[in-house]
């Protein structure tokens, strides 16, 4: 039986001895729980233990658990939520996406930028987006390389119903944690650049369950952690 209570004490332990062993505040990192997978019972046991932002991969299995929630929790309750959309977005469910997030991450493609501005509810916040980084140039993952960076950042800046915060990476695996150094650097100088070219950029989303302590001491402002916080994921069906 896994006790996410005890799993957010240590994760929380970590990610503030990281912010002390890399000299940063504490409570300069902040922490999105991934809850791809996981029952709407283990979010409400999670909302209960005074979470209150969730990552999800997946649209579908998403709105049904925010559809659940909203049944169960009071509306101050579920209306405090906040709800980071982080998987890869087909331009079909742009919508519901625009609707039900307050937040998306893998933004990797202008296309999808102006679908997200169109569909945003005006009666809402702007919709909170990082820009997705291939910054190991992987041929399987979503995202842009970091040559692409300006480009579309320039173009995603304009949209009136988007914010622009920062960036979102998911280095690849590598065989030593001085390899894995080298692209969490990069993802930190990116980061710093496009923070000094737009005002309202202040997040760089890195680090999951395995490498949270090292993106940290690169600068991460918020760690996705799936795994240390409710366990392994079954397999998707
Ligand atoms: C699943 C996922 C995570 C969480 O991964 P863990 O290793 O379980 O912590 C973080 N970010 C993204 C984009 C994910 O898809």
């Amino acid at each position: 039986m896994i006790s996410i209570a005890d799993n957010l004490d240590k994760v929380s332990k970590s990610i503030k001895k990281a912010e002390t062993d890399s000299a940063r505040p504490e409570g300069s990192v902040s922490l999105l729980p991934v809850s791809k997978t996981q029952s709407a019972e283990t979010l409400t046991a999670a909302i209960e233990l005074g979470l209150d932002c969730f990552g999800e991969n997946y649209l579908n299995e998403a709105l049904a658990k925010q559809n659940a929630l909203q049944e169960c929790l009071s509306e101050q309750a579920y209306q405090a939520l906040v709800w980071h959309f982080i998987g890869p977005i087909q331009s079909n469910k742009t919508r519901a996406i625009a609707e039900h997030f307050d937040w998306v991450q893998s933004l990797d493609r202008i296309k999808i930028a102006k679908r997200l501005n169109e569909q945003r509810p005006t009666q809402r916040q702007p919709l909170a987006v990082c820009i997705q980084v291939n910054v190991d140039d992987e041929a399987t993952k979503s995202g842009i390389s970091l040559t692409e960076l300006d480009a579309l950042a320039e173009q995603v800046a304009e949209l009136p119903n988007l914010q622009l915060r920062g960036l979102m990476a998911i280095p690849a695996a590598k065989a030593s944690a001085e390899q894995q150094a080298q692209s969490f650097a990069r993802m930190q100088q990116a980061f710093k650049q496009l923070k000094a070219q737009y005002p309202s950029v202040d997040t760089l989303s890195m680090g999951m369950s395995g490498d949270m302590a090292l993106a940290i001491a690169h600068g991460s402002t918020m760690v996705r952690v799936g795994t240390a916080l409710f366990g392994a994921r079954a397999p998707k069906a």
